[in-house]
């Protein structure tokens, strides 16, 4: 993963986040990898509720925002505030992405695709990995 130079207010080395961490969400959140497409636990979630980032608890995207957009993973059009999640230009796999992580613990989320088409406000595809997410439901009125 490309490291930055950025200080997250959740900062911890990599032997913490291992002990914390299940391997499969280590290998998500801390070595960027992709859960493979439609086994994720929230792909086709539509509980009412707030995401929150799975290393470190900050709330990062809202069932508000939520879209079917069949690609195989959770997709928002949009986080929760502009300044929860951050963007690093990523070239890996010859392509260039924008990949998006926790604002918070500079953990891996997935990437945003703009422009494809999609019936959404903003035209983004927020492409996160359920495992990088933990889903608390809206609390029943
Ligand atoms: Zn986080």
């Amino acid at each position: 993963m490309k490291s930055t130079d950025r200080t997250y207010a959740v900062s911890k080395t990599d032997e913490q986040w291992r002990a914390e961490l299940s391997p499969a969400e280590y290998d998500v959140l801390r070595r960027a990898g992709t859960e493979r497409p439609f086994v994720g636990k929230y792909t086709d979630t539509t509980t009412e509720g707030v995401y929150a980032c799975r290393a470190c608890g900050a709330e990062l995207f809202t069932s508000d925002t939520k879209f079917e957009s069949h690609c195989g993973w959770p997709s928002f059009y949009s986080p929760l505030a502009g300044d929860t999640v951050e963007y690093i230009e990523d070239n890996s796999l010859g392509m260039k992405r924008v990949e998006v992580r926790c604002a918070t613990c500079g953990s891996h989320l997935g990437h945003v695709f703009e422009g494809e088409g999609y019936d959404t406000p903003t035209d983004q595809r927020y492409c996160i990995n359920s495992i990088s997410l933990t889903l608390r439901p809206k609390a029943d009125a």
